[in-house]
């Protein structure tokens, strides 16, 4: 029976095929609604000594529970998925479960040990996010946007009190959270620190910068994620000029010397022109930074874009890596003359590799086991090689309006047809306003 190998987490579940060959079965969704029934069902077949293959079937039926041997993937000739079938009775889709009060659950460190990568108290505000930016797995993932209360996230603060850590609160886009600022006093007001994992330059406050400058903050972060406006409409980011520059104005009036942008490239329907435009902002926000007399660094993170599953951009390619190199090269050589700018780009080797883990399935899991055993993800390209795979197809091929994807026996709430209108809606610049009380859109509301 042992070992039962079971994952959860959106990098493992959102297309879980390519680890399909290691792991008995996927929790799809968020843990503390699926959990209980997995280990109610779990400890009853253990206990009535059940095969593994019995006690799969059963955890099969657990909602939110995804066993992948449960389901054949067929292929056509010429190498891509034709159909999926259920098999002894496994559910045709299994439904993200999600928490609907996260009152009932708080969520919190429970592993206190200085050797984590993040050396934290972690408090969670908020799941989900409502914005709709339309590249981003986590947006679409974790909808609907839900909110702890203040009362209970406090009283979570107080129970750090004790373990005399930083405060990492733990969200979407924090800034969100309705009532920051009278979070951030309470956690200063404690005498403790605090730290954020992301906030949007268009919802975050002065209070919020001010509690991170004293906590000890020395570089905020934005991430405008496209230097043009067209392009920043295309992804549906709603971060405007004025938007970073008011962030900027926050961090300088708190002391805040340093600054840092994210920034992809290769971005759908991106053209030379929104390349050159990363180029411009950095030199206006450098130029901003001088004026008001911080002589700090504005530090670019720059990460070529990898398309992503249910987005709306699942169906385009990734932009060629002889395109995302030129594009990585124009901002390097045309920023690096200026002073105090520093461009970091992720390496494309290792973001094309994501992109076939991203969008791969079966086939591609039989590679990364190839890889694996032969020195990891280096030897990736070999890998899918010898597996008889192509990279630029799972990479650059775009695919049909009516192609079936391999982690469609996933169910996330909302419909195929809603996000390819979002991709379109892409193409023609067209916004998507975020989510709000009464709203059915997408379907994940009901
Ligand atoms: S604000 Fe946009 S990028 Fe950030 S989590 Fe929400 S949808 Fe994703
Ligand atoms: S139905 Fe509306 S409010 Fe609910 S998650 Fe979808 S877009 Fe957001």
């Amino acid at each position: 029976m042992d070992p039962l190998v079971i994952a959860g987490g959106p990098c493992a579940t959102f297309n879980p095929e390519p680890l399909s060959a290691v792991i008995d079965a996927f929790v799809i969704g968020e843990g503390e609604v699926i959990m209980p029934a997995l280990m109610d069902v779990f400890y009853q077949a253990r206990n009535e000594g059940v095969s593994r293959q019995e006690m799969l079937r059963r955890l099969a039926q657990v909602p939110g529970v995804y066993v992948p041997s449960l389901y054949e993937h067929s292929y056509g000739e010429d190498g891509r998925l034709q159909a999926i079938a259920p098999m002894e009775n496994a559910p045709a889709k299994i439904s993200r479960q999600w928490v609907q009060d996260l009152d009932m659950y708080p969520a919190h460190t429970v592993v206190r040990t200085e050797n984590t990568e993040f050396n934290f108290y972690l408090i969670e505000t908020a799941r989900g996010c409502g914005r709709h930016c339309r590249f981003c797995m986590a947006g679409y993932c974790f909808r609907r946007p839900r909110n702890r209360s203040l009362s209970v996230v406090t009283r979570e603060v107080k129970e750090a009190l004790q373990y005399k850590k930083r405060i990492g609160l733990m969200g979407a886009a924090i800034s969100d959270y309705p009532e920051i600022n009278e979070l951030c006093k309470d956690i200063l007001g404690e005498g403790l620190s605090m730290s954020v994992a992301s906030f949007r330059a268009d919802s975050v406050t002065q209070e919020l910068v001010n509690s991170l400058a004293e906590s000890g903050l020395k570089t905020l972060t934005m991430a405008p994620e496209a230097g043009s406006s067209r392009m920043r409409a295309i992804i549906n980011k709603g971060i405007e000029e004025e938007h970073l520059f008011n962030a900027m104005d926050m961090g300088l009036a708190a002391g805040i010397r340093h600054f840092r942008l994210y920034i992809m490239i290769g971005l759908p329907f991106e053209q030379e022109e929104d390349v050159e435009a990363i180029v411009d902002l950095a030199g206006r926000l450098k130029d901003y930074m001088e004026e008001h007399g911080s002589k700090g660094t504005l530090t670019l993170s720059v990460n070529p874009f990898i398309p992503k599953p249910f987005t709306p951009f699942q169906w385009l390619p990734m932009a060629d890596k002889k395109y995302v190199e030129k594009a990585a090269k124009v901002l390097t050589q045309s920023l690096r003359k200026r002073k105090n700018i520093i461009v970091g780009v992720e390496s494309p080797k290792e973001a094309y590799i994501q992109g076939v883990l991203a969008r791969g399935d079966r086939q591609v899991g039989e590679a990364l086991l190839t890889a694996c055993a032969n020195g990891g993800s280096k030897a990736f390209k070999r890998a899918m090689k010898d597996c008889g795979l192509s990279m630029d197809d799972y990479l650059y091929r775009e695919r049909a309006a009516d192609e079936l994807f391999p982690w469609e026996s996933l169910d996330m709430g909302f419909s195929r047809e809603y996000i390819y209108q979002e991709m379109k809606k892409a193409e023609e610049l067209k916004p998507t306003i975020p989510c709000f009380d009464g709203c059915h859109r997408c379907g994940v509301c009901g």
